[in-house]
């Protein structure tokens, strides 16, 4: 599968990017989940970008992972979801399903 690698190089992807560290404190938060505090190095989409262009911004759609945890989102070679990156996936789509319908 494709990535559009000049997204990962604009401006608008970057602000996101920072706000979405910010947010998650830095941290990996499937760690966090596990009780382990480590560094987060990359802004995974959740609802993937390759699929999902429209929710590229999303910070919904972002969490901040280590380099272990992301690459354990992602099958190495066909760039997909695992069933690790699916049960995350399905998790925050129904926050964020639940938190749109109480906002209405
Ligand atoms: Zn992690």
């Amino acid at each position: 599968m494709k990535t559009d690698k000049s997204f990962y190089h604009s401006k608008q992807w970057e602000t996101v990017r920072d706000g979405v560290l910010r947010r998650d404190g830095y941290q990996c938060q499937y760690c966090k989940r596990y009780g382990r505090l480590r560094g987060a190095s990359h802004v995974h989409h959740v609802n993937p970008f390759e699929i999902y262009p429209e929710l590229a911004l999303e910070r919904w759609n972002l969490v901040s992972l280590c380099r272990e945890c992301h690459n354990r989102m992602h099958d190495r070679d066909s760039h997909e979801l695992t069933a690790e990156g699916e049960r995350l996936r399905r998790k925050v789509n129904e926050q964020h399903e639940r938190r749109r319908r109480s906002g209405l």
